[in-house]
């Protein structure tokens, strides 16, 4: 059985509709990471997970629980908040007891879970201080601290490291992961950092628009993107899109003629797709790495990001643009996994494997990846 059972959740804000019948099913352990774009929704179906916002229908249960009207500290949840939402007259100690306290349990028992969360976060040097003599990640970690001193059956994060500098960050990336191994708890996890959600998850969750685009393992999602919108979302820099017209098909195999490409383009068709008919536009997508030098593909260098380990190229040319691209002048991204002196102007010759490109009808649906 599913720990955490969400069961078409819907949530409106008077007409607004934020949150589309939601269904999802987490199991014990898992690690799930929710993102989407901005206003996708995720924040407020996290804050329906945590009681926080009253559901319009559907339904949330944590093991056998049906949690859907309970209030906030009766759930079985904890969540940590981004802006780390301590109390400020009151020490670490203090903090990280709190819910303990309100839920009158002896207090040698609070402190001895203070005590071994503190331990667990590295933070016992800081058990007296109050927030303020505290650095944001210190502070973060006492966030996660109280959440963990409550013992929850499902933690509940809200964009939690948001708020601190990059080298921190992928620290406390790596210690979150730590610490999920460590406790074995089922976490779901609300951010837009792809970082975050490729290192950390054990599944994605995509939102839009208030619906779940796909749900899978970080690499299902980044190999076989069910949609234009997941392909185009997740990888950075962005996939390369192309706009093109189905010329004809051979078996499985279909060619597409794409504006400023010196040929047709053959891309090899998924199997469980319908094979598109001659004339029907379709996107055609290629990742920044699955672009290669040598080829036949002639264009030329707009910009160069050396970023020592590796390269990143924006190319030009021949009337060939990239739609829906990061640059707005549609240049093809290119990532070469090592260091190149290439300047501004330079002619370079691309190509990239057939198996590599991915495809999509005028739906957004996907026909080859
Ligand atoms: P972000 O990454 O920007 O935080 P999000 O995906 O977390 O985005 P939500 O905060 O869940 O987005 O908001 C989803 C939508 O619901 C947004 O369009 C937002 O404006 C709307 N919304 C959220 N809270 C309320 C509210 N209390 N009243 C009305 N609309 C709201």
């Amino acid at each position: 059985m599913s720990h955490l059972k969400i069961n078409r959740v819907e949530k409106n804000y008077g007409a607004f509709h934020a949150v589309k019948g939601v269904s999802l099913e987490v199991e014990e352990g898992e690690f799930v990471v929710m993102v989407g774009p901005s206003g996708c929704g995720k924040s407020t179906l996290l804050r329906c997970i945590a009681g926080l916002e009253p559901i319009t229908s559907g339904t949330i249960t944590v093991g056998d629980h049906d949690i859907t009207r309970a209030e906030p500290w009766d759930r079985g949840v904890a969540m940590v908040f981004q802006n780390y939402a301590l109390y400020p007259h009151m020490t670490v100690r203090d903090n990280m007891g709190f819910a303990l306290k309100v839920a009158g349990r002896p207090k040698a028992e609070i402190r001895a879970a203070v005590d071994k969360a503190a331990q667990t976060l590295r933070i016992t040097e800081h058990l007296d201080k109050k927030p303020k003599a505290l650095s944001g990640g210190q502070k973060q970690r006492v966030a996660i601290g109280r959440a963990i001193t409550r013992a929850p059956e499902v933690f509940l994060f809200d964009e939690p490291l948001s708020n601190l500098d990059a080298a921190l960050r992928s620290q406390m990336r790596v210690e979150l992961g730590r610490l999920h191994n460590q406790l074995g708890a089922t976490m779901i996890y609300v951010t837009h950092d792809q970082t975050e959600a490729m290192t950390m998850a054990s599944r994605i969750v995509v939102l839009n628009g208030g619906v779940i685009e796909q749900v899978g393992t970080p690499l299902e999602l980044y190999n076989k993107p069910e949609s234009l919108f997941v392909a185009g979302f997740l990888g950075s820099p962005r996939m390369n899109f192309f706009d093109g017209r189905v010329l004809e098909s051979r078996g499985r195999e279909l060619s597409v003629e794409i504006p400023g490409m010196p040929g047709p383009v053959v891309v090899p068709l998924d199997d469980d797709v319908p094979v598109p008919q001659p004339g029907a536009q379709v996107r055609m997508g290629v990742r920044p790495e699955a672009v290669t030098l040598g080829g036949a593909l002639e264009l030329s260098v707009a910009l160069v990001e050396s970023l020592g380990r590796e390269t990143l190229l924006y190319l030009e040319g021949g009337g060939l643009r990239t739609v829906d691209s990061e640059s707005a002048e549609g240049f093809v991204a290119v990532q070469l996994p090592s260091q190149h002196q290439l300047r501004v102007g330079e002619p370079v010759k691309v190509g990239w494997d057939p198996a590599s490109l991915y495809l999509f009808d005028d739906s957004g649906r996907r026909l080859a990846t």
